[in-house]
C-alpha cells in the first residue's frame, strides 16, 4: 500500500443527503445551500460577512480588485507578499495590475515582519499573509504593522480553516480573509472558497462582482418577490466566480466535522514529532508559539531534498514539495534572490503525508524511512 501526500475524506451518506435535498428542490446553483454553509461559516469562524465561491483564487482577485476600487490604487502600487506560496496568491495581485514586492520569510516559513517592514515604500498598499500550511507565524506582529502603516491586509487563509491562535480563530483581523474549500484542503469538497470582508460595502460587491455584476442572487429574489424577477440591473462587469449548491452541501457536512478532523491531524504530526525526535538530519518547520495550527501541512526541512524524495517514492510513500520559490518562475523572476531565506527554504522542504486516513502505523513507516534515508 503506498502512502499518499494528501487523500481527502468524505461522510458519504451525510454528504449525499445534503446534495439530495438539492436536487430534490431542483437548486444545485447559487442561494439555497450556499446561504445555508455562509450562515454556518459565519457562526463557526466568527464573521460578520461571508460569500462563498467557486475557488479561493477567485476569492483573493476579488479581494485586490474591492480594496483598489474602494481605496483608490492605482496599477504599479506595491503588495508586499511572500515567495513561498502557491503562486495564486502571486497572480491575484497581478490580476489587477499591481506589483507583488516579495519579502523574506522566517523559520515558521510565512512572511517575516522585519522584512515586511524593509519593504515598504511609498507605494505599498497592502499586505498579503499567507499562513503556510495552517501555521500562524508571526501573523500578529504582521497585523500591527499593517495598522501602524495604514496599509491594508489580505489573508490567504487557504491552508488555515479552523486554526486558532491563542484560543481564537484567526481571520477576522484582516480586511479580507480567503478560504480554499479545493480537493485536497482541510475542508475539501470539491473546488470551492470564501472570501469574508470586514466592510459590509466590500462584502456587497464581492457578491456583485462574483456573479457578473448583477445586483443580488436568484434566491434572494426568488424569496423576497415570491416569484423569479426577471429584471435586475447591472452595476458592474463582474465575473462568474460564484460557488454553488452541491458544492456547499458537501462544505455543510464537512464544517461539522473540521475541529475534530483537525485535532486528528494535530495527533498525527505529534506521533511525526516523536518519531522523528532522534533523527537529526530532519528538521520540523516550527509552529508558533499560541498556534493551534490546522495543520493542512506538516513540513520538514532536509539536506539533500530531492534525493529523499526519490528514495520514499521507491518506497511507496508519496510527499509534496510547498513550495517553489515563486520568484523563479517568469512572472516574478524579476524578484529572483531578493528572498534569500525563502529560497534556501524552498530546495529543504518536504511536506509528508498527512490526511485523515493515516494510521499511527503508517507514520510510524514514513519515520523509520527517514530515519534510514534522510542525511
Ligand atoms: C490551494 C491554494 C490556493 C488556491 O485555492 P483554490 O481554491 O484552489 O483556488 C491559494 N493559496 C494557497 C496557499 C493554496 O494552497
Amino acid at each position: 500500500m503506498s502512502i499518499r501526500l494528501f487523500a481527502p475524506s468524505f461522510r458519504i451518506d451525510e454528504c449525499l443527503a445534503e446534495i439530495r435535498e438539492c436536487l430534490e428542490a431542483g437548486w444545485t446553483g447559487l442561494g439555497f445551500k450556499t446561504v445555508e454553509f455562509e450562515t454556518a461559516w459565519k457562526a463557526y469562524a466568527g464573521y460578520e460577512h461571508a460569500h462563498f465561491l467557486s475557488s479561493n483564487t477567485a476569492g483573493l482577485h476579488l479581494a485586490f480588485r474591492i480594496l483598489k476600487d474602494r481605496l483608490g490604487w492605482v496599477p504599479g502600487d506595491e503588495v508586499i507578499t511572500t515567495p513561498l506560496t502557491f503562486v495564486s496568491t502571486n497572480h491575484a495581485i497581478l490580476y489587477e495590475g499591481l506589483t507583488p514586492v516579495f519579502a523574506d520569510v522566517d523559520e515558521h516559513l510565512c512572511l517575516d515582519p522585519e522584512s515586511v517592514a524593509s519593504r515598504i515604500t511609498p507605494r505599498t498598499r497592502a499586505v498579503i499573509f499567507v499562513g503556510l500550511g495552517g501555521n500562524t507565524g508571526q501573523y500578529e506582529k504582521i497585523v500591527a504593522l499593517c495598522e501602524a502603516n495604514g496599509l491594508a491586509l489580505v489573508l490567504d487563509a487557504a491552508h488555515m480553516s479552523g486554526t486558532r491562535l491563542s484560543g481564537k480563530l484567526v481571520g477576522t483581523e484582516a480586511d479580507v480573509a480567503v478560504y480554499s474549500f479545493q480537493a485536497v484542503k482541510n475542508l475539501p469538497t470539491a473546488d470551492s472558497g470564501m472570501i469574508c470582508c470586514a466592510d459590509a460595502g466590500d462584502d456587497a460587491r464581492a457578491r456583485r462582482l462574483s456573479w457578473l455584476g448583477i445586483d443580488k442572487d436568484t434566491f434572494a429574489r426568488t424569496t423576497a418577490h415570491g416569484s423569479y424577477e426577471w429584471l435586475y440591473d447591472v452595476a458592474d462587469v463582474g465575473y462568474k466566480y460564484n460557488g454553488n449548491s452541491v458544492m456547499a452541501a458537501i462544505a455543510l457536512v464537512q464544517l461539522r466535522y473540521l475541529d475534530a478532523d483537525n485535532a486528528y491531524r494535530r495527533s498525527l504530526v505529534a506521533r511525526y514529532e516523536a518519531g522523528l525526535a532522534p533523527v537529526s538530519a530532519v528538521r520540523i518547520v516550527p509552529t508558533a508559539p499560541g498556534c493551534e495550527s490546522a495543520q493542512h501541512l506538516l513540513q520538514i526541512r532536509v539536506a539533500g531534498r530531492d534525493e529523499l524524495m526519490l528514495a520514499l517514492q521507491r518506497e511507496g510513500v508519496f510527499p509534496g514539495v510547498h513550495y517553489r520559490d515563486n520568484t523563479e518562475y517568469a512572472p516574478y523572476a524579476y524578484a529572483a534572490g531578493t528572498c534569500p531565506n525563502a529560497h534556501a527554504a524552498a530546495a529543504e522542504v518536504l511536506s509528508l503525508p498527512l490526511h485523515l486516513r493515516l494510521t499511527e502505523s503508517d507514520i510510524d513507516r514514513v519515520c523509520e524511512l527517514l530515519a534510514r534515508y534522510a542525511r
